[in-house]
């Protein structure tokens, strides 16, 4: 077996570093003419700046021979080493490196510099260069030209260097979501990121239902119901949390707290003057949502809530979140179209797929990362504290009307925390329960929004 060989072998990792949208490098270990670790680059997937393909895959053949010395080892990699590279595979003592492409702006295997040619630090590696070199060049000018393509595409509203847009392509097959886009990236607390929301009716309409998705999901979750407020001559603002959606996304998790959405929130609703407003909520819709009415409780006339809770740390966490939060953790890069999929059979193929539209590759998913650990869970965790005041607004100052819908299969968010919310809101009747519906509800929202329209009508008392 040749060298071309192996370096096929790091070709193919290149290009699943590719599909996950980190710049397309892969190496191989070769020990006793066998592969014995395969890595690629993923330094946005592991937010980790040493997690270069070489690195990775040092590290795994290492563990996989039971020994840090790879004295008898060969390293194919389809792109010349930097310095950080070259010194880990010192440190191995690796017998050979080979690679593919020269890498002219930070190579130092001869480009930049050449490590290698310095006898005080290397005794042990040979090295040699070039082979297969046009396909992994070509692999990376591919990805580097698409990348190029996507910021003139939105070079009209500038992108910040710490955040991701979704290419608008991605969101060109999305079925009965026929809504025009609305952008807003004036708000203080997006510094500049660009965040997108739907604005349907009159502006003058007697009622704004203002709906606020959670996760995983974006405003098409409110598809089902947006054209049965519009019918009612109502107005509808759904908003797309940042991470979410069409909004910007911020590239760490660590951008994403529960204080930031919650100002987001607040300032947009601020800046669209929104008045006799409709609340609605579910999952972080609610969590987020119902802490807003009490900061300017004469915007809001009713709420509609579903499937969520305040989380107020007051009581653990159920075992059914918990498992919810294991399975992000365990799984990030879970599909999220089919999630919706399995609690909604009836839902498309397309629908599904609707939902996965928004995280083209894994560097947009952030915000599913972080969601799931965010959730206040001690009294001192950030918005647990507010969640209490919320909580304490809802029972004894809110003066509006409420209504209450409820996914019966919800494992998590379902009739008995629903219930006990329902304790927490004044005046909220009994709920309507949607037996064959579960956590996403609104995927059965027609019935729902008519229901709501009677429920909250200014008539109806
Ligand atoms: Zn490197």
């Amino acid at each position: 077996m040749d060298d071309k060989y192996f370096m096929q072998q790091a070709l193919a990792q290149a290009k699943l570093a590719q599909d996950l949208g980190e710049v397309p490098v892969g190496a191989v270990v070769v020990h006793q003419g066998k592969v014995v670790a395969a890595a690629h680059n993923a330094p946005i997937a592991h937010h980790d700046p040493t997690a270069h393909a070489e690195v990775l895959a040092l590290r795994a053949a290492a563990s996989a021979l039971g020994n840090y010395r790879l004295d008898d080892c060969s390293l194919y990699v389809t792109l010349e080493p930097c310095a950080m590279c070259v010194g880990a595979m010192m440190h191995a003592r690796l017998k050979r490196v080979v690679w593919g492409a020269t890498e002219p702006k930070t190579g130092a295997a001869g480009s930049v510099v050449d490590l290698f040619a310095n006898p005080q630090l290397n005794h042990h590696t040979h090295h040699q260069g070039g082979v297969l070199a046009d396909e992994a060049s070509h692999l990376l000018q591919d990805f580097f030209k698409a990348q190029r393509a996507l910021h003139k595409q939105h070079a009209s509203a500038p992108l910040r260097d710490d955040a991701l847009r979704t290419p608008e392509t991605c969101f060109a097959d999305i079925p009965n979501y026929p809504w025009q886009p609305h952008y807003l990236s004036e708000l203080p607390s997006l510094n500049g990121l660009r965040l997108h929301y739907l604005d349907e009716g009159p502006k003058d309409a007697a009622v704004t239902w203002l709906c606020l998705h959670g996760n995983p999901a974006w405003s098409y979750l409110y598809r089902k119901m947006i054209p049965v407020f519009l019918a009612a001559g109502h107005r509808v603002v759904a908003p797309d949390m940042p991470g979410f959606g069409k909004s910007d996304k911020p590239k760490k998790d660590s951008a994403h707290r529960f204080g930031w959405h919650r100002q987001v929130l607040l300032e947009f609703v601020d800046a669209l003057d929104l008045q006799k407003i409709h609340l609605v909520v579910q999952d972080w819709g609610g969590i987020l949502g119902l802490t807003l009415p009490m900061e300017a409780p004469k915007r809001y006339q009713g709420l509609l809530v579903m499937n969520t809770t305040l989380a107020t740390a007051q009581q653990p966490l159920s075992p059914g979140f918990l498992a919810w939060r294991q399975m992000c953790a365990d799984k990030p890069l879970f599909d999220v179209g089919r999630l919706f999929g399995r609690g909604n059979p009836h839902m498309s193929e397309a629908e599904c797929a609707a939902y996965n539209a928004p995280f083209s590759d894994a560097g947009h998913r952030a915000a599913l990362r972080a969601f799931p650990p965010m959730v206040p869970e001690f009294e001192y965790s950030e918005g647990a504290d507010i969640s209490r005041q919320a909580q304490s607004f809802w029972q004894h100052e809110w003066t509006g009307k409420s209504f209450m819908a409820v996914g019966a299969q919800d494992p998590v968010l379902g009739v008995e925390v629903m219930q006990a919310l329902r304790q927490r809101i004044r005046h909220c009747p009994e709920p309507m329960v949607l037996p064959q519906a579960g956590h996403f509800v609104q995927e059965h929202g027609e019935v729902i929004a008519q229901a709501a329209i009677k429920a909250l009508a200014a008539d109806n008392l």
